[in-house]
């Protein structure tokens, strides 16, 4: 894994969807195709890291809609940038806008080149996410080397949403099943349940899913664990019952 960060170019640029599918009742994949001069352009960008894509307005006139996914694969080989889309209904911009998308659709994606690892080196990962998660994490574990242990917990609305992670390290998973993910978790319960494998020298909680989860594991991390803030990220990635645009201040 590389560590030191070397640069944070950002990239903003209009890509043609080239395909689409359902990985899964819930979660849509989307291939957006990758040209020459874009791949020029994103040839630092990392597998699993975050972007901004910049929805139509449904007037003309007013500001693109902004909402922020994860880069799930920048294939340069087969020009293929991947984006995985929860498909929670078209009361959001940004899971309307995949839901309908077809081959052809243009979308404007901002997002950051960047060397910096997206996760510190350690021997033990916990990863803990929702829906909204799966694409990172799944991105993350590909990236792991085969020394590492690794636990995931995940959440998906549905045993048909469980989806095959590959990785070369030792990763063990548990799925949780919530079909409505805007009335609450458990995921937080299960988070504080896990047992640490003993005689780990540094481990490493990776959190992402809602923020009510979010909340409490910060809380239950920090204030009442007193963990390292270096081995951990804890991160909002929605608030149930708020667009992004009401929540992304908070
Ligand atoms: C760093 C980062 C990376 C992310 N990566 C991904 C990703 O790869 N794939 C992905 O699907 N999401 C990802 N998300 C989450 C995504 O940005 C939010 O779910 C976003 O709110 C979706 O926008 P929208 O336009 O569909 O809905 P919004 O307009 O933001 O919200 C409309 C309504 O839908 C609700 N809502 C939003 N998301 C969900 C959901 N998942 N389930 C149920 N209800 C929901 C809101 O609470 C609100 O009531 C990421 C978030 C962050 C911060």
């Amino acid at each position: 894994m590389i560590t030191n960060p070397v640069k944070t170019k950002k990239i903003r640029s209009v890509f043609t969807v080239k395909n689409k599918k359902h990985l899964s009742p819930h979660l849509i994949r989307v291939i957006f195709e990758i040209s020459e001069d874009q791949a020029a352009l994103l040839s630092h960008v990392q597998c699993g890291s975050n972007n901004k894509i910049f929805i139509p307005p449904p007037e003309e006139g007013s500001q693109p809609l902004v909402r922020t996914y994860t880069n799930r694969k920048v294939d340069l080989e087969n020009r293929e940038l991947i984006i995985d889309f929860v498909a929670h209904g078209d009361n959001g911009p940004a899971s309307a806008w995949a839901l309908k998308a077809q081959a052809g659709d243009i979308l404007e994606i901002g997002m950051k080149e960047s060397t910096r690892a997206l996760i510190p080196d350690a021997d033990f990962y916990l990863f803990a996410g929702d829906a909204t998660a799966l694409p990172v994490i799944s991105s993350i574990v590909e990236q792991l080397p085969s020394y590492v242990t690794a636990k995931v917990i995940l959440e998906v609305h549905e045993k048909e949403d469980e989806l095959i992670l590959c990785s070369a390290a030792d990763i063990s998973i548990e799925w949780l099943h919530n079909p409505r993910p805007e009335k609450g978790s458990r995921l937080a319960d299960v988070v504080r349940n896990t047992q640490f494998p003993p005689g780990i020298m540094k481990e490493y909680i990776y959190v992402a899913a809602e923020y009510t989860t979010v909340r409490d594991l910060r809380q239950y991390f920090k204030t009442q664990l007193l963990w390292d803030p270096h081995g951990m990220y804890i991160c909002s990635y929605w608030k149930a019952g708020q667009s992004e645009d009401e929540h992304s201040g908070n």
